[in-house]
């Protein structure tokens, strides 16, 4: 091949750009992200070997070399893990601007600058970290198998890279970095070593040093040995450090919970999450017995950005006999818990597992229903415990915690205990599980009710909660959609129904009197006022629920609420057409003004208007626009005009 020069793709250009003059704080972590790279490249590796067994010599020593050359202000990360071919280079550090580089652009613009750094890993970007510390990168790199060969790529970070013939003897990969200014103790031995003491601690393969000291510092390191014995010993203790390993190598989920410190957790889970937020919980456990595993995992702090795509890769890394098997093994949890990072370590499995045997067999359903229960349990513990912790996971995981009541039936009562929802006695941000609302129900209640609304501010607006508020009964608002969906599945709670307080049989026993005797004395009322509105409301009644509004809209039992129909309408969704019932406040003054309109002219235009006028306003008393819209304006004119000034 001969040398090619190419430009980087504009989102490279630009991310490169900002990694090279406004990432400021903590430069060493690309150094953690090209160890972390050489690492994934040798379990690929291991795991390809595994099908194909001439890819890789038996016996191989699976090694990170770092090579640090004081004089030439250079530092090499060796990998002889599966390398890349002269596509694959260009697909992954060239031209082809992962979707990840462009969400990195975005939440950068918008992020403090001390935490910048902290992104880079987090969108598949980490390679560039690079430049941070250096101003040109070398990667040569050969990908395993027989007829493969060696590539170069280059790059000062500035627009473009060249691409030309390289030469490795075997497969991997070697990182050069040329050091920028300022930016010599990458090659200092006891930096490196600390570097990777911190960040890189938990890889699983031995990483190695060897510095190359500066000629001009050995002479002087020559003149402190006094004799060549000391020499000798000093050369003998170097070539043993480089031989031995920085990192303790041994697979963190393997280790005993007590010798893990909560940092070597929090860069574990970095790792393989790529989030480097410290996890909101760490659950680190092993199952003995006729099903033996181990497993580490890890609740994110905060939801990722694609949390609700769906081609987002999820799903925790499955190791069986030390081989990493899946990265991305979706069928170790149940869907609605896909924010759960971590590792499951199992020798049970056979290594040839396949997605199908996962997702059917008996041990892998034995695994997932046991992981299931104890993401559950943390949860739980967390929510008894730390209930200001559990709410700050809810905000960011509960819409999705919630389909799982919907599809995991077997852990539906576990489920409902981990809901929260802010209720009509709640305040600001407070919110309450089912169990507190039921344990402070007061005598005579007997049913859970709720109101799904688009904000609290209309929840607690609406006329619906004036007999609650009477009452003082607690009313669970449903703000998030989502709510609505499982309304079913969520049909009651410790043996009470839940029922939304917008259906028409709300069966309260309150002003059951005042109404019948309203409907005998206003009979040819609600008749003429049912045939105003005859093509929109199913029947005008008076209400045994308004205490102060003049009207409300109820729905029947088995119809869709409208906070529902206008979600369905905005997913473009046929929503069936339901009448809907109107109820009338007795107690209200605007009830003797419509029967007073009505006995003037039974259908005049002035009854007609105002009656169509109480609808519109019902309707957008709940969230709903009026029917028409412009009618419903000219009506509202047209009374202004006549009404008396305002005192
Ligand atoms: P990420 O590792 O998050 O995908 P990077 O920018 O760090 O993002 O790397 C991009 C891709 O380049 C990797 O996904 C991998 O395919 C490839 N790559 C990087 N380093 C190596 C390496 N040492 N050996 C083999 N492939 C590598």
């Amino acid at each position: 091949m001969s040398k090619k020069s190419r430009p980087f793709k504009t989102e490279v250009k630009q991310l490169l750009d900002l990694v090279i003059h406004s990432l400021y704080s903590k430069k060493e972590i690309f150094l953690r992200e090209l160890i972390s790279n050489a690492s994934d490249a040798i379990d690929r590796a291991t795991f390809e070997a595994l099908t194909q067994p001439d890819l890789i010599a038996s016996g191989v020593a699976w090694s990170i070399r770092l090579r640090a050359d004081k004089a030439a202000r250079t530092l090499t990360i060796s990998d002889n893990g599966i390398g890349m071919s002269a596509e694959e280079v260009e697909q992954n550090i060239g031209t082809i601007a992962s979707s990840g580089t462009r969400k990195f652009l975005e939440q950068m613009r918008q992020t403090d600058k001390g935490k910048d750094a902290e992104l880079i890993g987090q969108f598949g970007v980490g390679f560039y970290a690079a430049f941070m510390v250096a101003d040109k990168v070398e990667l040569t790199t050969r990908r395993a198998g027989n007829d493969q060969k060696a590539v170069t790529w280059t790059s000062d970070g500035s627009g473009s890279y060249t691409l030309e013939d390289g030469t490795r003897d075997s497969h991997g990969t070697d990182i050069t970095l040329h050091l920028r200014e300022g930016m010599d103790e990458f090659c200092d031995d006891w930096r490196i070593r600390s570097i990777v003491k911190s960040y890189s601690n938990y890889i699983a393969h031995p990483i190695l040093l060897a510095t190359v000291e500066d000629p001009k510092d050995k002479d002087k390191d020559d003149a402190k040995a006094d004799t060549k014995e000391d020499a000798e010993a000093e050369a003998k203790a170097k070539a043993e450090s480089e031989a031995k390993p920085l990192n303790s190598m041994k697979a963190i989920w393997r280790r005993d919970k007590k010798d893990v410190s909560a940092d070597e957790y929090k860069e574990f889970y970095a790792h393989i999450s790529h989030d480097h937020q410290a996890p909101q919980e760490t659950i680190h456990f092993s199952v003995e017995g006729a099903t033996e595993f181990r497993a580490l995992l890890f609740v994110p702090s905060h939801a990722p950005y694609d949390l609700f795509m769906r081609e987002r890769k999820h799903g925790l890394q499955l190791y069986v006999k030390n081989v990493l098997i899946d990265a991305d093994c979706e069928a170790l949890l149940p869907e609605y818990l896909r924010f759960v990072k971590g590792v499951v370590d199992s020798s049970d499995l056979p290594l040839n597992v396949s997605r199908e045997m996962l997702q059917d067999d008996a041990l892998p359903r034995r695994i997932r229903k046991s992981l299931t229960g104890k993401v559950l349990g943390a949860l739980h513990d967390m929510l008894e415990n730390s209930p200001d912790e559990y709410r700050a996971f809810f905000v960011q995981f509960g819409k999705v915690l919630k389909e799982g009541l919907a599809n995991d039936f077997e852990n539906q009562d576990k489920l409902k205990d981990l809901l929260l929802y802010a209720t009509s006695k709640t305040t600001g941000t407070e919110t309450a599980t089912l169990k507190q609302v039921v344990a402070r129900m007061p005598e005579g209640q007997k049913l859970l009710y709720a109101l799904a609304a688009e904000s609290l501010e209309m929840a607690r607006q609406s006329p619906h909660m004036e007999i609650f508020r009477k009452k003082d009964w607690e009313v669970l608002f449903w703000i998030d959609p989502v709510d609505e969906w499982i309304a079913q599945s969520l049909s009651e709670y410790d043996g009470k129904e839940i029922r939304s307080v917008e259906r028409g049989d709300l069966d309260l026993d309150e002003g059951k009197e005042s109404a019948a005797k309203a409907a005998e004395v206003h009979a040819s009322l609600l008749t003429a006022m049912q045939s105003t509105l005859d093509a929109d409301i199913q029947s005008v009644r008076f209400s045994t629920r308004l205490t102060d509004s003049a009207c409300c809209l109820v729905t029947d039992a088995n119809a869709a609420s409208p906070t529902m129909e206008r979600m369905m309408r905005a997913m473009n969704q046929a929503v069936p057409k339901s009448k809907r019932i109107l109820e009338l406040n007795p107690a209200h003054p605007l009830v003797a003004r419509l029967e007073s309109l009505h006995a003037e002219e039974p259908a005049g235009d002035k009854f007609k208007a105002c009656v169509e006028l109480l609808h519109g306003q019902a309707l957008l008393q709940e969230g709903s626009p009026p029917k028409d819209p412009a009618r419903f304006v000219k009506l509202l004119s047209d009374l202004m005009v006549r009404a008396d000034a305002p005192a």
